[in-house]
């Protein structure tokens, strides 16, 4: 399964319950260098995504945090 979690505050976004890899996902159209930043394996069959959450994006986006 796929856990979007927020790379911010830690809090779990959402759950996909299939393959990352699923083509609805997206993530197998990144690239090799992309998936590694995003993604992390937490488990045999569970990939953890790291994004940011609807609360932590507009605060990181005000902080210029995207500049590290
Ligand atoms: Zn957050």
């Amino acid at each position: 399964m796929v856990v979007y979690r927020c790379r911010h505050c830690q809090r779990v976004v959402g759950e996909y319950g299939g393959s990352w890899d699923d083509p609805l996902l997206g993530l197998s159209k990144l690239t090799a260098h992309e998936q590694q930043e995003l993604m992390d394996d937490t488990g045999p069959d569970q990939v953890q995504v790291n994004i940011l959450c609807e609360t932590c994006l507009p605060i990181l986006y005000t902080e210029r945090l995207w500049d590290n």
